[in-house]
C-alpha cells in the first residue's frame, strides 16, 4: 500500500529550522518560527504558569476523562477573558480545543456542518496553516489583500476585495498582530469592516492567537469585542499557546457568538461531534493551568504583568531594530518596520533578499520575508539589522549564479 502514498510536500517552516540546525556559524540567528526568546534566547514557561502547575500536582487526584468540551472551569475563564465581563457572554459558548490550530478546525468544520463548501476568505498573505487547514475542512478559499506596497495594512484593497464576500460567506480575520506582517488595521477600518459585514450577511471569524502581545491584552481585544458586540454571529479562535507561553500543551478555545442564547443551542454538540472525530477531547494539563491562572486574582495579575513585560520587551527590540536600521542608511524600510506590531515583522527583501541573508549572514526567516522579532536577544539587533542591510546590497555576479 505505501509505495502508492504520493510525495508529501514538506513543512517549509520545519525545513528551515532543520536547515538553521544543521548550519555550523555559531553566530547564526533562528528567526523562523513565531516563539518567544528571552535575552537568554530561552522560551521561558512563565512564572505565574509554573505556579498554577506546582498547585495542580500537589491537589491532582484523577486524570478521569472530562468530556468533549474539555475542562469546563477554562472555557468559562476563556469566555470572559475574551469577551470581557459584560452581557456578551450571555449569547456566546465556548470549547476547548487543542490549541488555536484545534479552534480553528473545529469552527472551520462548524462552518462546513452549517454549509456545506461555504466560501471563506482569508487575508493574502496569511498564517501558513489557514488555507490548508480550512480546505481540509471541505471549504472553499478566496483571499483579500492585507499589505500595501510600503509594508503596512492596505486598508482600500482590503474593503474593496471583501466588498465582494456575500450573506453566508466567512472572513477570517486575524484580531492584533497579524502573522505573517505584524501589519494591523486601524480601529476605524475595523470598525468599516464591521459595518461592512452587517450590510453584506458575511460571518467574522477571528483568529487570536498573539492578543496581548501587541497593544496590551485589552486594546488587542477591543476589535474582537467590537464585532461580537455589532453583529449577530462571530466565530472565534483563541490560542493560549503564545500569551501563556503553553505551545507544547497544546491548549485553545473556540468561541461562538451567536444572536442569542437560544440561537447557540446546537452549537456546543455539533463542536463536539467536530472534536470526536479528530481527537476526541482535548488534553487537560494546559486548560487547568489556565484556569488556575485566571480564577486567582493574585496569579491572574502576575500573569498580566509578565505578559506586559514580554510584549514591552518585543517592542524595545522592534525599536532598536528600526533604529539601527535607519542609522545603516535604510530610513524607508525602517519606518515600514516601526508600524508593525507584535511578534512577527515582514522585511522587504523578497525570495531572493531572504536567501542573501540566510547565506551572508546566517540569519534564518521564512522565505517570504517574515522574521520572529520575539526570537530576538536585544544585544543581537545590531547584528540583525547589519545582516538586513548586507541582504539589501545587491547580489554580486557569484552570488547570482
Ligand atoms: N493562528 C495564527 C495566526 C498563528 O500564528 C498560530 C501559530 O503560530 C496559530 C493560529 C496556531 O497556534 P497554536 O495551534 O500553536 O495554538
Amino acid at each position: 500500500m505505501l509505495e502508492l502514498l504520493p510525495v508529501p510536500p514538506a513543512d517549509p517552516l520545519w525545513d528551515l529550522t532543520a536547515e538553521y540546525a544543521a548550519d555550523p556559524r555559531p553566530e547564526r540567528l533562528d528567526l523562523v518560527l513565531g516563539v518567544y526568546r528571552d535575552h537568554t534566547g530561552v522560551t521561558p514557561v512563565m512564572a505565574a504558569v509554573k505556579e498554577a502547575e506546582i498547585r495542580l500536582a500537589e491537589r491532582s487526584g484523577s486524570k478521569e476523562y472530562l468530556g468533549l468540551s474539555g475542562n469546563a472551569a477554562f472555557n468559562r475563564a476563556m469566555l470572559t477573558t475574551v469577551l470581557g465581563t459584560g452581557t456578551l457572554t450571555e449569547r456566546a459558548t465556548a470549547v476547548q480545543t487543542v490549541a488555536g490550530t484545534g479552534a480553528l478546525r473545529l469552527l472551520a468544520d462548524l462552518v462546513r456542518q452549517t454549509r456545506p463548501g461555504t466560501t471563506v476568505w482569508i487575508s493574502d498573505p496569511a498564517y501558513v496553516n489557514h488555507r490548508p487547514i480550512l480546505e481540509g475542512a471541505g471549504l472553499t478559499v478566496r483571499t483579500y489583500r492585507w499589505l500595501d506596497p510600503t509594508g503596512r495594512s492596505d486598508a482600500t484593497g482590503m474593503m474593496e476585495d471583501l466588498a465582494l464576500a456575500g450573506a453566508g460567506d466567512v472572513v477570517l480575520l486575524q484580531g492584533c498582530c497579524h502573522n505573517p506582517t505584524g501589519a494591523d488595521p486601524s480601529f476605524e477600518t475595523w470598525e468599516e469592516l464591521a459595518g461592512l459585514a452587517a450590510t453584506n450577511g458575511w460571518v467574522p471569524f477571528v483568529d487570536l492567537a498573539y492578543h496581548g502581545l501587541g497593544d496590551g491584552l485589552d486594546a488587542d481585544l477591543r476589535p474582537t469585542r467590537m464585532l461580537a458586540e455589532r453583529l449577530p454571529e462571530v466565530l472565534i479562535a483563541v490560542s493560549c499557546s503564545k500569551n501563556f507561553g503553553l505551545y507544547s500543551d497544546r491548549t485553545g478555545c473556540a468561541v461562538v457568538v451567536g444572536s442569542s442564547a437560544r440561537a447557540l443551542r446546537h452549537v456546543e454538540t455539533a463542536l463536539q461531534n467536530a472534536a470526536r472525530t479528530l481527537y476526541s477531547m482535548p488534553p487537560d494539563h494546559g486548560a487547568a493551568v489556565v484556569a488556575t491562572v485566571l480564577e486567582d486574582e493574585r496569579l491572574r495579575a502576575a500573569w498580566r504583568a509578565e505578559l506586559d513585560a514580554m510584549r514591552q520587551r518585543i517592542t524595545a527590540d522592534r525599536e532598536d531594530l528600526v533604529a539601527h536600521l535607519g542609522a545603516l542608511g535604510h530610513e524607508r524600510q525602517a519606518r515600514a518596520l516601526a508600524a508593525q506590531k507584535g511578534m512577527f515583522s515582514m522585511l522587504p527583501l523578497g525570495p531572493e533578499g531572504m536567501l542573501r541573508m540566510r547565506r551572508r549572514s546566517g540569519i534564518y526567516g521564512t522565505t517570504a520575508g517574515r522574521i520572529n522579532i520575539a526570537g530576538v536577544p536585544a544585544h543581537r539587533i545590531p547584528f540583525l539589522a547589519q545582516g538586513i542591510a548586507d541582504a539589501l546590497r545587491t547580489p554580486s555576479a557569484a552570488e547570482t549564479v
